[in-house]
């Protein structure tokens, strides 16, 4: 026998049952965000290959591990987006809304590529919904577009969440202080992981993130980037708790956090939900005051997050359901009335009316079994020379003459009165 072909190795299906939970994260995005001004974009899901290396950092594990690369047939180097960030302010600087009234405030829900140790909530092709504030520096930003995540996860009902937040200041503060990590790490070199070791030049940073005990323990007494934060950057620092504190928000400061990005300054927030396990963070973001310079743009500050779909419907409450509501399901005695039955169902469907036909050849009772497993409101039924209109919630049924009566009889049903 011929193997079957199989979903490549993290990736998965979206099947029609799990369609509802996803459609109410989009729902709920689009009304929380758009609610707050945001407008959806979409962006190609390749990009030039450069748009990542330059932005995301040539020594994250993003860039060095985890990207699609191709070549297309016309030689051009490209990469399946890994992130929504680089993208959006692409597309930004592009289409000149430099000029538009600022901050331009944009939000997208589209799939991302990364190629990741697959496991539970870790995939290759993963959904995210995002938002990016481009074109301001003020703190009341930052503070909203978290404020902003956490209304999304509180309408989806994640369970268990935390916030942390952190601030990485300016690449100038941030220079003074990688040099006095740098020189800490080579101070315990032995004691740090290969691989921590390997990248103290590179992207010392990313030892905060190590799983390694060796590591952790080093990093435990390891100078921290906020105890070095020079007077404008604290102070932006403080009015984004300032605000946090204002709305109520709880939040942990972390002098650890770090993100596997390296185009982050000053602020930068993880949520985390205590159901996940392992792979804990459902969102996050931070500010990117230098990303649209790096990609040939002027200076521009601004800020964004993004959150796992996946994740936030793996620690959500309750899944939404989703069956299609059937208002009418046509249901013949005879091949006979197909045709008639087939012209109704087109008329009914003009007239707005949800509607299915039988399509499996099944016995009349079979129908009215099936178009019952459907949840239809209605049935019509063409038997003999007639046709019947069946109301499944009082069982009652009428004598009708026309398609016409039909339709208007479900119509009736629908908005009675
Ligand atoms: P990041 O873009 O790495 O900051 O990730 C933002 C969020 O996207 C994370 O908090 C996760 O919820 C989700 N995410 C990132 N990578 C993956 C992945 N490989 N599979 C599923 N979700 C992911």
């Amino acid at each position: 026998m011929t193997s079957k072909i199989q979903a490549p190795r993290g990736t998965y299906d979206v099947l029609p049952e799990q369609e509802g939970a996803r459609d109410a994260v989009d729902r709920a995005a689009r009304r929380i965000l758009e609610g707050a001004g945001y407008r959806r974009i979409e962006t190609p899901a390749f990009e030039a290959t450069e748009l990542f290396s330059r932005t995301v950092g040539e020594a994250t594990d993003i860039v060095q591990k985890e990207m699609y690369t191709f070549e297309d047939a016309g030689g051009r180097s490209l990469t399946l987006r890994p992130e929504g960030t680089a993208p959006v302010c692409r597309a930004y600087l592009e289409h000149g809304m430099h000029k538009l009234p600022q901050p331009v405030k944009l939000w997208y829900l589209s799939s991302f590529f990364r190629y990741e140790r697959a496991q539970a909530g870790r995939y290759r092709q993963f959904w995210q919904v995002g938002v990016e504030a481009i074109g301001s520096d003020d703190p009341a930003v930052d503070a909203e577009t978290i404020l902003l995540l956490h209304a999304l996860l509180t309408e989806l009902e994640v369970r268990d969440i935390s916030l942390r937040i952190g601030s990485l200041g300016t690449p100038a503060s941030r220079a003074a202080y990688r040099e006095e990590l740098k020189d800490y790490l080579r101070s315990n070199e032995d004691r740090l992981s290969e691989d921590v070791r390997a990248r103290i030049d590179l992207n010392p940073l990313r030892a905060f993130d190590a799983d390694h005990p060796g590591t952790r323990e080093v990093m435990a007494g390891a100078p921290r980037l906020l105890d070095h934060l020079t007077g404008e950057d604290a102070e932006h620092f403080a009015e984004v708790r300032a605000l946090l504190d204002r709305a109520g928000l709880p939040y942990e400061i972390d002098t650890t956090l770090v993100r596997g990005l390296d185009y982050y300054t000053r602020t930068l927030f993880e949520f985390t939900s205590g159901v996940l396990g392992a792979q804990s963070a459902v969102g996050g973001g931070g500010r990117y005051d230098g990303l649209i310079e790096e990609i040939g743009g002027p200076h521009t500050p601004a800020v964004g997050w993004a959150a796992g779909i996946e994740r936030m419907l793996l620690a959500a409450e309750r899944l939404p359901e989703a069956a299609p509501v059937v208002d009418l399901f046509v249901a013949y005695e005879d091949a006979g009335r197909r045709a008639e039955a087939f012209s109704l169902v087109a008329d009914a469907r003009r007239a707005g009316v949800n509607t299915q036909l039988e399509l499996a050849g099944r016995s009349l009772k079979g129908q009215l079994r099936q178009a019952d497993r459907l949840g239809a409101r209605y049935v019509a039924i063409l038997d003999g020379e007639g046709m019947k209109l069946r109301d499944m919630q009082t069982h009652e049924q009428e004598d009708v003459g026309s398609a016409a009566a039909v339709v208007a009889g479900v119509l009736r049903g629908r908005h009675p009165g």
